[in-house]
């Protein structure tokens, strides 16, 4: 028996060790924001950005040519606005986010960031010029404080307790047993969804982007959770221009465009008000969301009652 439980025990520590190393790997692409897939060309400039006006020029793209995703997608968003993404899961949303990162190339078209193609410009000049709070956020296992800063190094201890306070996250984070300097990530304390979410917001905050990419989470928050989540979101999006992913229509209706995606192309696109009126696929998506939220809410209050 033992003869057999000790190469399972060890084969179990390998198993850990390799899925660590492979959460840190996802943590290292992520966070370093490299990517494998393209290089920069020879002669690349940095990006310069003056008011942030980024552009989709009838964007194709395909992960492998088989399967075309995107298809002739065309939009602006104006320096300082907002445009939200909405369409069913899969529909290529969080597509458009890693090509404007430029994790790959778009096939047809182009991307350009204040008349720039991101082609052409240096790749760390574009990502230090894009701030991204993405779906589920990978920290680094470390402290709270170095997953903050990680935002900008230089910055004070003061500044990145400034960022939590922006981000509805320094209450929380003072609770803990020992504050900022409380280890999390996969070998320390585990942060719920919503909390690593605060997390990325203050990274955010902290690094000043002229632009963002908020992807919205898919799991479902407490109402409470997502109201913060919201507010901190608003805060850091002021001023600055922001594609939002959604998933939730509620937290969109204020978006200066709404581009409604389905199988990688834009079939409808207006603000909040105007969809509604046009009574289409929109429309049809935020009645469905809103019959669901009653139902919840009435389950809640039901479970109150009990
Ligand atoms: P969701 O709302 O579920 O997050 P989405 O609209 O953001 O969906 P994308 O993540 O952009 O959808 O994915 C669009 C399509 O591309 C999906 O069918 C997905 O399976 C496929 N896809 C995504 N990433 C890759 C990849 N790396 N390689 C191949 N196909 C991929």
């Amino acid at each position: 028996m033992v003869q057999l439980y000790v190469p399972l025990n060890f084969m179990g520590f390998v198993y850990r060790e390799i899925k660590l190393a492979v959460a840190d790997l996802e943590a290292m692409f992520l966070l370093l924001e490299k990517s494998p897939e393209v290089d920069d060309r020879p002669g690349a400039r940095p990006l310069v950005v003056a008011g942030g006006t980024i552009r989709f020029e009838k964007v194709g793209f395909a992960y492998d040519p088989e399967r075309q995703i995107l298809r002739d997608v065309s939009f602006e968003v104006p320096a300082g606005k907002t445009v939200a993404i909405v369409g069913p899961s899969g529909a290529g949303k969080s597509t458009i986010s890693r090509l404007l990162f430029r994790f790959y190339d778009v096939q047809s078209g182009r991307i350009t960031i204040d008349g720039q193609d991101i082609r052409d410009v240096m790749q760390t000049s574009l990502r230090d010029a894009i701030g991204m709070v993405p779906q589920d956020t990978v920290l680094f296992n470390d402290s709270v404080r170095y997953n903050i800063r990680y935002g900008r190094w230089d910055a004070t201890d003061a500044e990145v307790e400034a960022a939590a306070a922006l981000a509805q996250i320094d209450g929380f984070i003072q609770d803990l047993p020992n504050g900022y300097d409380t280890e999390v990530g996969e070998r320390g304390l585990k942060l719920s969804g919503g909390e690593k979410q605060r997390v990325a917001i203050a990274r955010t905050i902290l690094k000043g982007p002229p632009l963002l990419i908020l992807d919205e989470a898919t799991s479902a928050l407490d109402s409470a959770t997502e109201k913060d989540i919201q507010d901190a979101l608003d805060r850091v999006s002021r001023g600055r221009t922001t594609i939002v992913i959604a998933h939730r229509l509620s937290t969109i209706v204020a978006a200066d465009e709404i581009l409604v995606l389905e199988a990688g192309e834009i079939v409808e696109r207006g603000t909040h008000a105007a969809l509604l009126a046009a009574d289409g696929l929109y429309a049809s998506l935020w009645n469905r969301q809103r019959k669901a939220e009653e139902v919840r809410e009435t389950l809640a209050r039901i479970t109150a009652q009990d």
